[in-house]
């Protein structure tokens, strides 16, 4: 028998409980048996969860297939082809040859005499084939001639792919040998990061069928990892399923003495993440600055973690805030903190990443008992202890608010508690996403990616929470968007606390990371490569962008909105238009002075935009101008209007929201690279000539002209002529009246519309 039966037999024998029966097995095999009765038990119970993933790998013993064909599995989609800018290089046979050398066999082809019918004498085959080993056949030979007479070789499509495809598999392997996970989704990164560095203009992505093709010939297969999780449960399977069902029923005659919007599920779950870092010194002008790589690796890697804790309302909203606990051995963040202040996170340090009743007490204080919750709430939870401490959550309960509780029964969450079935792997999945990304992107192997390091001025470990605060803040964005309302209701139905099901709505995952989604960036004046798809403006996004920048569209709102306006940003002399006008600033009343901070905080929360005052604002307007930011912007202007919007955004950023200068040439320098321009140092000497202190000048005058007495000054004109003048951002309302379009509104309120409806 063979030891596959053996093992069967052995099994039974052992299920079946016949002694006799069970077949004498070699220790490794019994083993192994013994085991898959333990599984299958585990599985009769309902304990077992089977968790796969599966990963690219090589099977690099078996050779690659000769006759594959790069154009076979093409889709109809991926023909177009404009031209290449890179590599010059055709195909013969399946060997891609450089066109220099294809120019060289061209003109050693020709003897430089005449045959008799006027046709020019040619080499013999022999002798081309012996010369170039690329040439095999006549049709080689009469292909040459065909260029001779076309007087150019000119790379095809095909030529294009195999170009392509060899590239591909290059990088696979490095890429497999270096320890990354791998999907398709990678290779379709991979394709679209070649097709940028060679320059080559095709419509060709990778679709589901070539890639599967290509990969069968390259002898590249899934590998899946197979992971069998057991989860204690009770023992009796029939009790629990009859406590779940009362639950439920319980839960939902509960629902009824409150309306969707005082109804949450609440949940912590723990994120792993393993990081391995490097970093070196390097010395750019006179200070020095510490580079940090993002790099990763189970091997040598530290193992940091975090605990989320989300509010999913029954209407399918999530709750603005994420209140997240860092798991940090000193329990505190390190001193030196990043400068920045995601809106929608509220961070803390703890020593381990369990809760205790204390950082219980700081969620009710800092995210359940807010103004952004009703009243009076119904809570579903799970039967974590702290859950039950009254006392500690009464301590910090405002009198105004009511809380009620119940809670889900021991092991039950798995099937019936919305977050864990609808929210929590797909938060999960996205994080996974994104890290991946940032580990092949920025591994110190890959020399032509040494520009995109970032370079940062705070410790290490600052840096990598750094980067978790941002991926977390920008994912939770993601994920809490409108148009996934019903993807978040499906969570409730799903667990069985209501009876029809939510519209149909694609699955974020689907939607932000779709077959499509690797090519350029499509935000204005960007070269780098996108990586995922933003729901808010519908644009394919780069990391840089996304994470690193913390793309926020929401600040460009009113220009998606708004059709047939179009907005011309002037850049001027505020200080000038001041003095001018005869008006002060509102900081020289102290009362108004403190009054424009308070209203400045509530702006940014009504609007959801990262705003954190600058601590030196009042040194820094007494001690700078603008003028030099606005005469940089004004050399931008010239050459693309839309880098000089993203150099103005990029410089409000840096003033409001990270609290750094913008007043030097180092600044400029800086604001230019993090828009991608190649010449910083050009951009801020050109702008000191005579020329754009002459146009800044010029706007300003006109900006007095126009009565402008403080910034923003708004000059509307409509179809008629007429000009309409406005100052402030808090004016939009009004203009959106005058001309009939959208009013302006923030998320919040956009989301919680459309659920009342
Ligand atoms: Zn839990
Ligand atoms: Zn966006
Ligand atoms: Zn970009």
């Amino acid at each position: 028998m063979s030891t596959l039966l053996l093992i069967l037999a052995y099994a039974n024998a052992v299920i079946k409980e016949e002694v006799q029966k069970k077949p004498k097995l070699e220790r490794r095999d019994q083993k192994l048996a013994d085991r898959i009765v333990g599984l299958l038990r585990q599985h009769e119970e309902g304990e077992l969860d089977i968790v796969e993933e599966t990963s690219l790998t090589t099977d690099a013993d078996e050779d690659l297939d000769p006759e594959y064909d790069v154009e076979l599995n093409l889709e109809t989609n991926e023909h177009d082809f404009k031209g290449i800018g890179s590599p010059h290089m055709v195909l013969f046979g399946k060997i891609l040859v450089a066109i220099e050398k294809v120019w060289e066999a061209v003109k050693w082809y020709r003897l430089h005499t005449t045959a008799r019918n006027g046709q020019p004498k040619r080499r013999s085959s022999t002798a081309m084939f012996n010369r170039f080993r690329f040439l095999k056949t006549d049709r080689d030979l009469k292909r040459l001639a065909e260029y001779e007479s076309a007087g150019e070789v000119k790379p095809d499509h095909q030529a294009v792919i195999a170009f392509i495809s060899a590239q591909l598999y290059e990088r696979t392997i490095e890429s497999i040998n270096s320890g990354h996970v791998l999907h398709d989704t990678t290779l379709r990164a991979m394709i679209s990061e070649i097709k940028d560095e060679f320059k080559i203009e095709s419509s060709f992505y990778g679709s589901h069928n070539w890639l599967n093709g290509w990969k069968r010939a390259h002898r590249i297969s899934s590998r899946s990892i197979t992971t069998f999780v057991s989860r204690k449960r009770f023992s009796e399977k029939h009790l629990l399923t009859e406590k779940m069902e009362n639950f439920v029923k319980d839960a939902r005659k509960k629902f009824e003495e409150y309306d969707p919007l005082r109804v949450y599920n609440l949940d912590q779950s723990g994120f792993q993440k393993e990081l391995y870092t490097k970093r070196t010194l390097t010395n750019t002008g006179e200070t020095s600055v510490t580079t940090v790589e993002i790099i990763t690796g189970s091997a040598t890697g530290v193992t940091h973690s975090y605990t989320v804790l989300p509010m999913l309302r029954l209407d399918g909203t999530l709750h603005p805030k994420l209140y997240v606990v860092f798991s940090e051995p000193s329990g505190a963040f390190p001193t030196n903190p990043p400068p920045y202040n995601p809106t929608n996170l509220v961070l803390r340090a703890a020593k381990g990443h369990i809760m205790g009743k204390d950082l219980m007490a700081d969620f009710f204080k800092s995210v359940a008992f807010t103004d952004e919750v009703e009243d009076d709430i119904l809570f579903m939870v799970d039967s974590w202890g702290c859950w039950r401490n009254v006392a500690v959550i009464d301590s910090v309960r405002p009198a105004h608010k009511n809380l009620e509780t119940i809670i889900i029964p021991p092991g039950a969450t798995g099937q019936i508690q919305p977050l864990d079935i609808g929210i929590f792997r797909t938060f999960k999945k996205f994080m996974k996403n994104i890290t991946e990304y940032a580990q092949r992107m920025y591994p110190e192997f890959k020399p032509h990616q040494r520009d995109s390091i970032i370079k940062v001025l705070f410790p290490i470990r600052s840096f990598i929470m750094f980067s978790d605060f941002q991926m977390l803040s920008q994912v939770y964005w993601l994920l809490c968007c409108p148009v996934f309302q019903e993807w978040r209701q499906y969570a409730w139905y799903a667990g069985g606390y209501m009876d029809t099901p939510p519209p149909r709505c694609d699955k974020p995952v689907d939607v932000c990371f779709n077959t499509h989604v690797h090519g350029k960036c499509q935000m204005a004046g960007c070269n780098n490569l996108s990586m995922i798809h933003c729901v808010y403006c519908s644009k394919n996004i780069c990391f840089e962008e996304f994470i690193v920048n913390c793309h926020r569209c929401i600040l460009q709102k009113m220009e998606s909105q708004w059709k047939d306006v179009s907005i011309r940003y002037i850049p001027f002399f505020l200080g000038a238009v001041m003095k001018e006008s005869g008006n002060r600033p509102p900081a020289m009343l102290p009362a108004k002075s403190l009054m424009m901070m308070r209203d400045l905080d509530r702006t940014a929360k009504f609007w959801d935009i990262p705003l954190t005052q600058p601590p030196k604002f009042m040194e820094w307007i007494k001690k700078y101008r603008t003028t030099g930011a606005m005469k940089v912007l004004l050399v931008l202007e010239e050459q693309d209007k839309n880098l000089m919007l993203r150099a103005a955004r990029e410089m409000w950023l840096r003033l409001w929201s990270r609290s750094e200068k913008i007043f030097e040439d180092g600044d400029f320098i800086e604001v230019l690279k993090a828009v991608g321009v190649k010449n910083p140092e050009e951009i801020v000497a050109k702008s000191k000539e005579e020329k754009y202190a002459k146009i800044l000048t010029e706007n300003t005058k006109n900006g007095v002209d126009l009565s402008a007495y403080g910034a923003p000054w708004i000059n509307v004109v409509t179809t008629d002529g007429n000009e309409h003048s406005f100052f402030g951002s808090d004016r939009f309302h009004l203009i959106a009246d005058l001309l009939q379009q959208p009013q302006p509104l923030p998320d919040k309120l956009m989301s919680s519309q459309k659920s009342k409806l």
